[in-house]
């Protein structure tokens, strides 16, 4: 291995375990299979003290030493700010539930969780020298990617399926990345990417197909273990496209429990998927290691609808180590979640945040879970670029209908 700063030791194939060199640039492993970073946690414990590792104004740099990015000069950050955790009280008190919170993702850079992602992709893209990103998406990744690419200079080229919502494409574009709609899903964008990659010489920054997203998501969990002053909640409802998210945060409390910055409690991990695609659900009830493709995937939720993830293993293996499951709702479901949320407490939940309260509701109500535990929902992006239900009434200035307005 050759010689790193910080407490980088390799990258490891999660997979094979096989053990790669830090300090080149990688995708996936020669197995096909996602890499993941690994630390000297020995050493960091020795040398680490959690009290000095607190969040600060730099929000996920508050964790630098626990993430690759060495040299502070090829970070590229927007203000990716610690994300609140805010109770929904009328909500869980509608199932006896007294603990249940969301911990809301929609407030940092682009409005979703992807910019912790590629926070961390680009500032690695950056050390390596690298100047020409590409990546599917279904929107948010691709709106992060286009801010966080152009923020260091690069060229940043982007596929959307046809079914991407208009204004992800239109944000994507206006920070200045060449975008396209694909008549396909996001795998088959995905694919294009791939095959790109020779004759166009960009870098594939697909969800998993490189190294360092997953290290930025892990931010997640050490920011909410701080924020539940180094504990873990019982359980976590993840809405679960790629899974980078849920496996980033498994990584994150193992990590923690090694540095003893935590106990040996997990929470229950609990994959939310869309009934219009849910492969890992599928995969989760047949008691497979991988999920197979799921064909005419369609949900309002853009940000789950993905048929196929490279890492679905991972997801299901953290699902099943950790005593959760899998569970999918139904657009109607997601909706009406939604809807409850922001008028019982004020919180406007994403479609798929919503999917995770429509989850926790179906599971509660099926004894799959105890609405006393101490629950976690993660919105991993705002509300507002997606439609919403119209609104009809309307005043004419030149004759006020009070007795409209009074029994409104
Ligand atoms: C990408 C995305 C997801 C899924 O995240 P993964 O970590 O890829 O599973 C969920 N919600 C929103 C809003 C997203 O943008």
């Amino acid at each position: 291995m050759g010689i790193t700063m910080g407490y980088v030791t390799h990258l490891e194939c999660s997979a094979t375990g096989e053990k790669f060199d830090p300090n080149t640039v990688h995708n996936l492993s020669p197995a096909g299979k996602p890499l993941l970073v690994r630390y000297d946690l020995e050493r960091m414990r020795a040398e680490l003290d959690r009290d000095a590792q607190t969040l600060g104004p730099d929000g996920l740099w508050s964790y630098a030493a626990l993430l690759p990015v060495d040299d502070p000069a090829h970070r590229v950050s927007l203000g990716e700010i610690a994300t609140p955790l805010l109770p929904l009280p009328r909500t869980g008190a509608r199932l006896n539930a007294a603990r249940l919170w969301t911990k809301d993702e929609g407030r940092l850079p682009t409005g979703s969780f992807k910019a912790r992602g590629m926070a961390l992709a680009v500032s690695m893209a950056k050390r390596f020298g690298l100047t020409r990103l590409a990546i599917p998406t279904n929107g948010n990744a691709g709106a992060a990617m286009a801010a966080y690419g152009r923020a260091a200079g690069m060229e940043v080229f982007v596929f959307c399926p046809e079914e991407t919502p208009d204004v992800n494409v239109r944000e994507i574009a206006l920070q200045g990345a060449k975008v396209w709609r694909v008549n396909g899903q996001i795998d088959q964008c995905g694919a294009i990417v791939r095959d790109g990659k020779e004759r166009m010489g960009w870098f594939d920054v697909s969800t998993l197909k490189e190294p360092y997203r997953i290290e930025g998501k892990k931010t997640m969990g050490l920011e909410l273990a701080e924020q539940l002053g180094w504990n873990v909640p019982d359980a976590i409802l993840y809405p679960t496209g790629g899974g980078t998210g849920l496996i980033g945060m498994w990584k994150a409390f193992d990590e923690l429990e090694a540095l003893g910055w935590i106990g040996p409690k997990r929470p229950k991990m609990i994959a939310v998927q869309a009934t219009g695609c849910a492969p890992i659900v599928r995969a989760w009830q047949e008691g497979t290691e991988h999920a197979t493709r799921w064909e005419n995937a369609a949900t309002v939720a853009s940000g789950i609808r993905v048929p196929q993830a490279v890492g679905d293993f991972l997801i299901l293996r953290a699902v099943r180590d950790s005593g959760g499951f899998a569970i999918a709702v139904d657009d109607d479901a997601i909706m009406a979640a939604q809807a409850d949320a922001a008028r019982d407490d004020g919180v406007l939940l994403g479609p798929e945040g919503a999917a995770t309260l429509a989850a926790w509701r179906a599971a509660v109500g099926n004894g799959q879970l105890d609405p006393k535990a101490h629950t976690v929902l993660f919105n991993c992006g705002t509300p507002l670029k997606y439609p919403m239900p119209p609104v009809s009434r309307s005043l004419n200035l030149d004759a006020i209908d009070w007795d409209a307005i009074a029994s409104a």
